[in-house]
């Protein structure tokens, strides 16, 4: 579709990796359909990592204590935070759909991504207290991550070695993506790419180009919207009353963050619901 715009921000050192081969797949895919592509190559431009006293230019408003999120804040609304963080920013304003690609590192992302959320998703521009989770800044964006593994797929079920692969995406997916508001659209995992036989890899990169040939028609990964949550007696947002009731005698609980002690929903971080 003509007009629309897609950022893929890629985190892998190496140009022959099949990372590179998924973000150049992606890319030429939603071209083919019209999409105008970035891609922040985050190895490729040196993006650091490391949040620090030099994200913010000019003086700082409290130079005894050094509170990030409250120093960003302040740079963030006056125009003062490093350039290397407002291009990645402009990005992010632009984008339609945001595409993550990257290898699964110790069940996270690897550090130079993390860093990229810690120092571009700044007070303000990405969240406040005030705008979060379905009332977040991003909420008319689309937000995707891909991610390849060493392990097998059947390590990251529920029964496997390595634990139900549901859990490890929550706090990529809740914690980051959604609480800046961003509309989620389900993961693409190619599971153990080093390890499966060439024409595995060859439809693995087939099957992401024809998701992304129809990408605008996807929901998004369902998750319990802020107005089922009441400030509690003790301060903080805590499911209402009424939902909790609603809940009784149900199997599973309602997400992998509030699964109210029962087992988690199946899927629920995998796949989107019909
Ligand atoms: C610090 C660290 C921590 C890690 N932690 C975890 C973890 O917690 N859990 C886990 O499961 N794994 C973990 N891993 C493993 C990691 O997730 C995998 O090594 C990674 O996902 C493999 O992706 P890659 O792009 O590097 O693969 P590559 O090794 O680059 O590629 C795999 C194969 O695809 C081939 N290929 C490249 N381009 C193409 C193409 N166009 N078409 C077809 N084939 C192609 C390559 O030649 C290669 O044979 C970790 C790795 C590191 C370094």
């Amino acid at each position: 579709m003509a007009g629309r715009k897609a950022l893929i921000v890629l985190a892998h050192p190496e140009k022959t990796s099949f990372n590179h081969a998924m973000a150049e797949a992606a890319s030429s895919a939603l071209r083919d359909k019209g999409w105008d592509v970035t891609i922040s190559d985050l190895y490729a431009i040196g993006f650091s990592a490391v949040l620090s006293r030099h994200d913010i230019t000019g003086p700082l408003k409290n130079p005894e204590r050094f509170v990030y999120e409250e120093e960003t804040g302040h740079a963030w609304k006056e125009g003062r935070l490093s350039s290397d963080i407002v291009a990645e920013q402009k990005k992010i304003e632009a984008a339609d759909l945001i595409i993550f690609q990257f290898p699964l590192q110790w069940f996270g992302m690897p550090a130079i991504l993390k860093g990229w959320f810690d120092r571009v998703f700044t007070e303000g521009f990405a969240y406040s207290m005030a705008s979060m989770y379905d009332q977040g800044p991003f909420q008319k964006k689309k937000a995707m991550l891909s991610l390849t593994t060493g392990g097998m797929g059947s390590m990251y079920s529920p029964s496997g070695i390595n634990g139900d692969m549901n859990v490890l995406l929550w706090p990529m997916q809740r914690g980051a993506l959604h609480f800046c508001g961003f509309q989620v659209l389900a993961p693409q995992i190619c599971y153990s790419v080093r390890y499966v036989g060439p024409e595995v890899r060859a439809q693995m990169l087939s099957a992401w180009r024809s998701r992304l040939g129809a990408v605008e028609q996807e929901k998004p990964l369902t998750f319990i919207p802020n107005s089922c949550f009441e400030l509690s007696w003790a301060g903080g947002y805590v499911l209402k009353r009424e939902v909790l009731a609603q809940q009784e005698g149900q199997q599973h609980g309602l997400t992998v963050g509030q699964h109210l002690g029962k087992a988690i929903p199946p899927d629920g971080q995998v796949r989107a619901q019909e």
